[in-house]
């Protein structure tokens, strides 16, 4: 192959064509309706993602950002209120707890799988101690059953960041089987991709799924214009849920298709110097990303740069460092293997349109970049 070959992180347009009479029907259906926020579409997709995912009631929101937001808007988290996170997250994460007067408390993550070290939760937790916000990050499930003892011996709530994973599973479960909420997003580029922002709050808790309903929609209750608590306006529409409903079947095999690409690197980068993204036992990863690590990351990412392949780093910087979050009094050195995952991490494209030729050119430039910069 030639350095004119591209190679995209993502290929949305592949996924549409793909599907595009299907999805053109579905949308047309809903112009024609005329109803176009919470209608049938939204409700018969929460009632699709909840069972797909292991949880009751599902709740559509405007994005994964909102399904965090609104998950501790429900749960009463406020100022004086602290929550054990990740710092190596998307900004989501965290930007949602200090926005609700919140304190976010960070706790390292394991370097093995970039999840939050649940083995140092319970030196974080104080009488202030509300909530655990566990991370699945790269589409791989923090341990929910450690998460939920901690949670149940403190009496605290356990918030799934599920954005990344929908479809995961562990010891046979999927994200949203465990915890008091879960959230999921479907930004265009998660797994499973709106056409535009969207996310979903899940929960098995009857009393929880009534407020997280109530939030979205100004707080109102008994009738639209009478408001029990100042609430949100954050709701999914009809035309993104009926996008996700053409899709959600699909997601099973796109997710094996990432697993079989992840496979394929397996094979050909296991003699190289990359660090390859691990699996814990009884877990089913959907590679929402596949994050290797690499000691000359930036000159890497370069080099595949000037050879067509599109790769990112997530995340560059992790929360505690970031001048938004300075106030929290965090310092460089507080969190080792959050700092230095985020210098060596490159996530490169794994997404199901990726064919072999594609992954064999990308294995074969990272084997070619050794050899030209061996040390
Ligand atoms: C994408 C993402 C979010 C936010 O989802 P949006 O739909 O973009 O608001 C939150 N947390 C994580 C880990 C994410 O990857």
């Amino acid at each position: 192959m030639d350095t004119t070959t591209q190679v995209p992180i993502v290929n949305l347009q592949a996924q549409y064509h793909a599907l595009k009479a299907e999805i053109d029907a579905a949308v047309a259906r809903v112009l024609v309706s005329g109803r176009f926020i919470l209608g049938e579409n939204v409700e018969r997709l929460e009632e699709e993602v909840a069972a797909y995912c292991g949880a009751k009631f599902g709740i559509g929101v405007a994005s994964g950002t909102d399904a965090l937001e609104l998950s501790l808007a429900a749960l009463g988290i406020g100022p004086g209120d602290e929550v054990i996170t990740t710092p190596f997250t998307f900004g989501a994460t965290t930007e949602v707890i200090v926005r609700l007067g919140a304190r976010p408390v960070y706790v390292d993550i394991d370097p093995c799988t970039y999840n939050i070290d649940v083995s140092a939760i319970a030196g974080a937790i104080t009488p202030r101690t509300r909530a655990l916000l566990p991370v699945d990050l790269f589409g791989q499930m923090a341990p929910r059953d450690v998460l939920w003892q901690i949670a149940q011996r403190y009496q605290i709530y356990l918030i799934n960041d599920s954005a990344q994973a929908i479809g995961a599973e562990q010891n046979g479960l999927r994200v949203a089987a465990v915890g008091h909420t879960t959230a999921l997003s479907f930004y265009p580029t998660k797994n499973l991709g709106a056409f535009g922002d969207g996310g979903i709050v899940l929960t098995s808790m009857e009393e929880i799924a009534k407020r997280v309903r109530q939030l979205r929609a100004h707080g109102a209750q008994g009738g639209p214009y009478f408001y029990r608590v100042p609430g949100y306006c954050s709701r999914l529409d009809e035309i993104q849920a009926a996008i996700l409903r053409v899709k959600l079947p699909h997601l099973d095999e796109w997710n094996e298709r990432r697993r079989q690409n992840a496979r394929r690197y397996f094979e050909r980068l296991h003699a190289t110097c990359a660090v390859l993204p691990e699996t814990a036992p009884d877990n089913l990863h959907t590679y929402h990303q596949f994050t290797i690590r690499h000691r000359q990351r930036d000159a890497l990412q370069r080099y595949l740069q000037r050879h067509g392949i599109a790769t990112a780093v997530y995340y560059p910087l992790p929360l505690h460092l970031q001048e938004a979050y300075r106030n929290l009094g965090y310092r460089p050195g507080d969190f080792p293997h959050a700092e230095r995952a985020a210098q060596e991490v490159l996530s490169l494209p794994v997404h199901p349109e990726l064919s072999e030729e594609q992954i064999d050119y990308v294995a074969a430039m990272v084997q070619q970049f050794e050899e030209e910069h061996r040390q």
